[in-house]
């Protein structure tokens, strides 16, 4: 048994979602592609699922939030597949791939062939089996990573509500999924091995804020420390957890949210991985089969503004490397190279952050921290490479996306932190084509200053990259604030 298309996307996640809207879009002729998925639905907006899903009122529910409403875009529902003459190929694992025979064979042994390859297999919660500790099975303990978790998720939340709950893991999922259940009227301990929350991004004073806010809603921290074990009841469900310092801690319900793994098993042996990616280049091509391309959080790209390749796992990287490969197949010679401005952002309760660029080098605070409006910059080798804003307006995110996009040199990492959202406006304002913002930064309005010793060379040596970056990042930032705005419930 066999079926054979042109092109075929493995891995039915929101690259996925977006790379078959592109490939609708440029015309692809029906019953040439098709999509195979592991999950039962065809793709969704995956953010939704820590966020409007778990809502204890009006929670967020497919077909709400199927891809590409996340970019207001056209919701890609089972209808618009069958309409657009898109194969979904649901419920299916494939089990192994052949890049250089072009075929793919599923767990029910059927083989799909294909003439070009979309690899999108996206990445899976790591278990805590994983670091030794047995458990994960028990009917409580919950991760997150798709609809199938994020339901079971639900049910347990809903049948221990006002009981001890348990995140394992102090990253955005964590994060997210304590606010959630502290909104579902859970008591909420996290535990992670790390001095503060988000510790691969925040740093400790943008982490305190965060931590204070949550321990005002009734979270507890326990920090530098980790699970080790778990105690069952009678039935085998958790009633407690044990950590390395013998700490017990009482547990309804525990969340993991300890990391996760790319799903590259497949090709192992076949296409080169790089940081634990599938590498390719800048079309998103690997570089040892012109055939098979990679996108989203599987994909390890060259990022041209670090000069370096990375792997991100990231909603807006997915949707932008699916585009680009899809542009890069059907329209080769108008396709240019991946130039990417790494985005990510998260809410929680009332809180919404955005984040563009590397965190790496000196770190500059600005803004108002008691009043829930600041941000950082980091800097490296002497260049602004990375921006943070909680609180933000469109504008405001639009600049700090702008500067971060065009690397200005800083001579002063004091009085950048004194300017604060001042500095990105005053650059934005020299070296932006368009029109200047509408709001002035209310952040160190008042403080005034020189900035010549800050901005020391503003002007990239190539000018045209620059606009052309302030536009893409105006473009990224309008659109992450927007989509912050419009789709507060995801
Ligand atoms: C709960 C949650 C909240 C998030 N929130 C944010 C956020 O606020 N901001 C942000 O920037 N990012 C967020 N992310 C990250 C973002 O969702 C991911 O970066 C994005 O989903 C990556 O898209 P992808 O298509 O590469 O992978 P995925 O969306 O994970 O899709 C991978 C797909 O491949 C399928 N698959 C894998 N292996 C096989 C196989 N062998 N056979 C068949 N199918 C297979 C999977 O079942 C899945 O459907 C969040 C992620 C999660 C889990």
């Amino acid at each position: 048994m066999g079926r054979a298309f042109v092109y075929v996307i493995l891995g039915g996640g929101v690259a996925a979602g977006y790379a078959a809207l592109e490939f609708s879009k440029r015309g692809v002729p029906p019953g040439e592609l098709c999509i195979i998925s592991e999950e039962p639905v065809p793709p969704y907006e995956r953010p939704a699922l820590s966020k409007g899903f778990l809502l204890p009122e009006a929670p967020a529910r497919l077909p709400s939030f199927h891809t590409c409403v996340g970019a207001n875009e056209e919701r890609l529902t089972p209808k618009w597949y069958k309409e657009h003459g898109i194969e979904l190929v649901l419920n299916t694992r494939v089990k192994s791939a052949d890049v250089r025979r072009k075929t793919l064979i599923t767990a029910t042994g059927e083989t799909i062939s294909f003439k070009i390859l979309i690899i999108a297999t996206g990445a899976r919660a790591l278990k805590l089996e994983e670091f030794g500790v047995e458990g994960s099975n028990a009917e409580n303990v919950c991760y997150l990573r798709d609809l199938n978790d994020a339901t079971r998720l639900v049910e347990v939340m809903q049948s221990r509500m006002a009981g001890n709950a348990v995140v394992i893991g102090g990253g955005y999922i964590g994060m997210e999924c304590a606010a959630s259940l502290v909104i579902n009227g859970l008591k909420v301990t996290m535990v992670f091995p790390e001095a503060h929350c988000m510790a691969r991004l925040f740093t400790p004073k943008i982490a305190e804020f965060y931590e204070s806010y949550y321990e005002a809603k009734g979270v507890r921290f326990v920090k530098g420390n980790v699970l080790t074990s778990f105690e069952n009841d009678s039935e085998g469900k958790i009633k407690g957890v044990i950590l390395k310092d013998g700490t017990r801690l009482p547990a309804d319900l525990v969340v993991v949210g300890i990391g996760i793994r790319p799903n590259t098993e497949l090709f192992g042996g076949q296409l080169t991985l790089e940081k634990g990616g599938i590498k390719v280049n800048a079309r998103m091509q690997t570089p040892s089969n012109a055939s098979i391309y990679a996108i989203g959080d599987v994909a390890t790209f060259p990022v041209k503004l670090f000069g370096s390749n990375r792997r991100l796992e990231h909603v807006d990287s997915a949707r932008r490397s699916a585009r680009h490969a899809v542009s890069a197949i059907l329209s080769p010679d108008k396709t240019g190279e991946f130039d990417y401005l790494p985005f990510f952002y998260s809410r929680v309760f009332a809180l919404s952050w955005q984040f563009y660029g590397d965190n790496v080098g000196e770190v500059a605070h600005f803004g108002d921290f008691a009043g829930g409006r600041f941000g950082a910059y980091w800097v490296d080798k002497g260049r602004l490479v990375g921006s943070f804003y909680e609180g933000g307006n469109r504008e405001e995110y639009v600049v700090i996306a702008e500067a971060t996009r065009v690397r200005p040199e800083v001579a002063d990492l004091d009085e950048l932190g004194r300017l604060g959202l001042e500095f990105a406006f005053r650059f934005a304002r020299k070296e932006d084509p368009l029109p200047p913002p509408e709001v002035v930064a209310p952040v160190n309005a008042s403080q005034g200053g020189d900035t010549s010793s800050v901005v020391v060379a503003g002007r990239p040596v190539y000018g045209w990259h620059a606009s052309a970056g302030v536009l893409v990042a105006a473009s990224i930032a309008g659109f992450a604030y927007w989509y912050g705005w419009r789709r507060r419930r995801w």
